[in-house]
């Protein structure tokens, strides 16, 4: 066959390749390959990755000469033509490759690759299947070494078609697919019990129960059987032991005899506790309306913003838009921001659809991923509830997708690349679904409230609490005035001091929130000023009280607290700021008898987990409930009377153009936990500039003012919305190297793009993890058309400092829209 004829493809690999590597397709398989199937190829040193048909052509590579793909993974496609649409603007949006992000949206077991681990499943009776010579040979091979790579399977059955025999032992659960993550593929096995085929026959069935009159517990057995058969399809052992209260033996021995036979089922780990029952309700007017107008809009507008204020019930809406495309046999997603700390509404929404609602966690395993995936993909998963990578499930027939708390910062994948914002993501992949986004919050984003205020958005209000209690009321303590005269017990002024006394002495209960974990953030030497410092990072050790530590907040670096200074030799140093878990101290010795709780990174960290904590205080375990931002994430207690905010300073005066919108969101947020079911409550900011503007709206509920002054702000400097920020990171372990690229592609990127340019500049903190960093700020048009030409030369310009010999070991990252 002549070059030209032959088939080739272009395979989209997991890794963060720049471009896409083209592979030969054999003669045999040509028939079978189709775009967005998996396919297993070599690539690089000998080792074989699964990777994604990305299209299908004659025109063999200029510069290479095409391998032959090894095997073709899939019987149809993996990725439909829409999912590989999504992933295309991805990479195009963010930046990024498109192996980047196959390998964010892939769940690891589709992603099989040399160094995957094969081992036996132990839950598995390996008899009692029926296997090919080839899978025999395999599964022989793994009772003697338990572990194999894929690379010796191809040795041990001497032939390259490796992937579709591990497939079907894997489907029959013989085997288990290990990542490199030490996790396991386990498809959960259950043994079931079935009547042997011959006695189909009634005769047959008639002498067996002759046969068994006389040994009580086998005819019982038997007789519990016969009447579980007609209830479900599949009989577990267990259950049928239960039932017949008859020994293990007898059963044993009935199986023994080929009465009975024994064959697996593989569970599905993602439903409950066999949650269905329904529990329903009424939505009050206010809500009524709300419904309405979201449906009315959705006639017009793609995506309707619900600005509820807390507590509106905006989950109620929720529930019920859901319902309706349940009804059309859509699909929805519902995002949320963090799943561990909104397991209330998780099980609100549960509530009303049991087990059709999926709640997607990023605790499940490889295989509830995969099984998840499944089931997303053959459509038996209705309404999956997730945090922001729920967004890459392989929907077919989505028909709403619900942002909750859309202004929330945890949409936004950090790290590595695709730097995503899932509410974005949200929004093009429900115009590739023609289907809606709603997104709801009581403090809207700034960017989504400007796209509603013109128009393109519909924007529904709502603005009366639940049950008509107020909003609480909140009022400013001024700390610094309180510390002049002296009536400031440690970090508590006077105000906040009684409010909180007062609730515990009704039986109330108290949330108080500092955003800062640990107990002070600095250590620092009297004599010298000497701070204490990372070693692999450019930023002071924050000092942890239960295990008496010092420890880097960015790379983990931990070691104890010292009583010399290293610098001077001074005995005399002292911890300054204010975390966690000093607030817990102090309360603890200004109100001995309450029972005090605490919810940041470390405690959630620890066995007790988000869920325990937050139980624990709804179940009124404990009086006062001290926190960082986790508690401003639509948390819902019914007996809090008082909210406190420890210092707000912080808030006000962070170096950020967004920094006024968050201190409005995160004030506002922790505020709405107050009072929220029985009466209203009252809310205290500790505050050294009570008349501070922001804290004026807060205070006054005026996110419209707020909202004006900045956007205002915001056209005057070209911040977002009015432009598209992208951050260029420039890294490097030694500092003149990092400095020096960041100042050349300042250079390269200044001819063409000077007027858009911020930088290079050295962040807040410049060094972590030992690697230096400069950074470089684009405030880009908006216009599509543009920004595309922009990016295609800052994409050169990256090439050119990246190849260059002075910078070798240069990483440079690319976060669009950053946080
Ligand atoms: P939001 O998310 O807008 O802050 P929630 O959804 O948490 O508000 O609702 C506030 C409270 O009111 C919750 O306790 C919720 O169970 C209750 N609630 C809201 N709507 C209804 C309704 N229609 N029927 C019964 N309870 C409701
Ligand atoms: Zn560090
Ligand atoms: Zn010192």
């Amino acid at each position: 066959m002549s070059e030209a004829l032959a088939t080739f493809v272009n395979i989209i690999l997991p890794l963060s390749l720049p471009k896409l590597y083209t592979y030969r397709i054999p003669r045999e398989l040509e028939n079978e390959i189709q775009v967005g199937m998996r396919v297993a190829v070599q690539f690089g040193n000998k080792r074989i990755y699964a990777g994604i048909i990305h299209d299908i052509h004659d025109k063999p590579p200029k510069d290479y000469e095409a391998k032959y793909i090894l095997d073709v993974l899939d019987n149809e496609p993996c990725v439909s033509s829409l999912t590989l649409d999504f992933w295309k603007w991805m990479a195009a949006y963010y930046m990024c490759s498109l192996g980047e992000v196959m390998n964010a949206a892939l769940p690891s077991a589709l992603k099989p690759e040399s160094q995957t681990n094969i081992l036996l499943n132990p839950e598995c009776d390996i008899s009692s299947l029926d296997l090919s010579d080839r899978e025999y040979l395999v599964v022989e091979a793994l009772t003697r070494e338990t572990t194999l790579q894929i690379d010796d399977i191809v040795e041990i059955i001497q032939l390259k078609q490796v992937f579709p025999l591990l497939k079907s032992l894997h489907l029959k659960g013989a085997i288990l697919l290990q990542e490199k993550l030490e996790e396991t593929y386990k498809p959960k096995l259950i043994t079931c019990i079935k009547l042997a085929e011959k006695y189909n026959n009634e005769n047959e069935l008639r002498l067996l129960f002759e046969q068994l009159e006389k040994k009580e517990s086998q005819l019982n057995v038997l007789l519990a059987y016969m009447q579980l058969k007609h209830e479900r399809p599949n009989i577990e052992k267990k259950f049928l032991l239960n039932t017949s209260h008859a020994s293990e033996s007898s059963l044993n021995t009935l199986i023994k005899k080929n009465i009975f036979e024994t064959y697996p089922i593989q569970v599905d780990r993602l439903s409950d506790t066999g949650q269905t029952a329904k529990e329903s309700f009424d939505l009050n007017e206010a809500q009524v309306i709300a419904l309405n107008e979201t449906k009315k809009h959705f006639e017009q507008k793609q995506v309707v913003l619900m600005h509820g204020i807390t507590s509106s019930g905006k989950t109620h809406i929720y529930v019920k838009l859901i319902e309706e495309q349940i009804k059309i046999g859509k699909q929805v997603l519902f995002l949320l921001p963090e799943i561990a700390l909104t397991s209330q509404v998780i099980s609100r929404v549960k509530k009303y659809f049991g087990d059709a609602a999926i709640a997607y966690h990023s605790k499940f395993n490889s295989n509830e991923r995969l099984e998840l995936w499944q089931k997303v993909h053959d459509g038996s998963a209705q309404i999956i509830i997730g945090a922001r990578s729920s967004i890459f499930l392989p929907f077919h027939n989505l028909g709403l997708i619900i942002v909750d708390e859309e202004h929330e910062q945890s949409y936004k994948q950090p790290d590595p690349s695709p730097r995503y914002n899932a509410r974005d993501c949200a929004i093009i992949l429900s115009k590739l679904y023609h289907c809606k986004t709603l997104l709801g919050s009581a403090t809207p984003s700034f960017e989504s409230y400007y796209n509603a205020m013109h128009d393109k958005y519909g924007l529904v209000k709502l603005s009366q609490r639940f049950g008509e209690i107020a909003l609480p009321t909140i009022i400013t303590a001024n700390i610094a005035e309180e510390r002049r005269v002296k009536t400031i017990k440690g970090n508590f002024t006077e105000v906040l001091y009684h409010a909180i006394d007062e609730a515990l002495n009704k039986n109330e209960q108290v949330i108080l929130f500092q955003n800062r974990r640990g107990y002070s953030p600095i250590y620092e030497c009297l004599k010298c000023q000497h701070v204490v410092k990372c070693k692999n990072c450019d930023i002071s050790l924050t000092y942890h009280k239960y295990n008496d530590t010092l420890k880097c907040h960015y790379c983990g670096y931990t070691i104890p607290l010292m009583k010399t200074c290293v610098a001077c030799g001074s005995h005399e140093l002292a911890l300054k700021g204010l975390g966690t878990e000093k607030i817990e101290d102090e309360l603890q010795i200004l109100f001995p008898s309450a029972r005090i709780s605490r919810l940041d990174l470390d405690t959630t960290r620890s066995k007790k987990g988000h869920t325990e904590i937050i139980k624990s205080f709804e179940a009124h375990d404990a009086d006062i409930l001290v926190g960082t931002q986790m508690l401003s994430k639509g948390l819902d207690f019914g007996a809090v009377s008082i909210v406190g905010v420890i210092n707000a300073d912080q808030l006000l005066f962070f170096p950020d153009f967004r920094a006024h919108e968050r201190a409005y969101q995160l004030l506002t947020q922790v505020s709405g936990r107050a009072g929220r079911r029985s009466k209203q409550g009252n809310v205290i900011i500790q505050t050294s500039v009570p008349q501070h503007h922001v804290l004026q709206e807060v205070i006054n509920y005026r996110f419209g003012t707020l909202y004006a002054n900045e956007i205002e702000e915001r056209r005057k400097y070209n911040y977002p919305p009015f432009s598209r920020i992208i951050l260029i990171k420039i890294k490097h372990k030694d500092y003149r190297i990092a400095a020096d690229a960041g100042y050349e592609l300042f250079q390269l990127l200044h001819k063409r793009l000077g007027q858009y340019l911020v930088g290079p500049e050295t962040p807040y903190v410049s060094r972590i993890k030992n690697f230096y960093i400069k950074e470089i700020l684009l405030k880009l048009t908006k216009d599509p058309h543009t920004l595309n030409l922009h990016k295609t030369y800052m994409k050169e310009c990256i090439q050119k400092v990246l190849e260059s010999k002075s910078y070798k070991g240069c990483i440079i990252q690319l976060d669009v829209d950053p946080l």
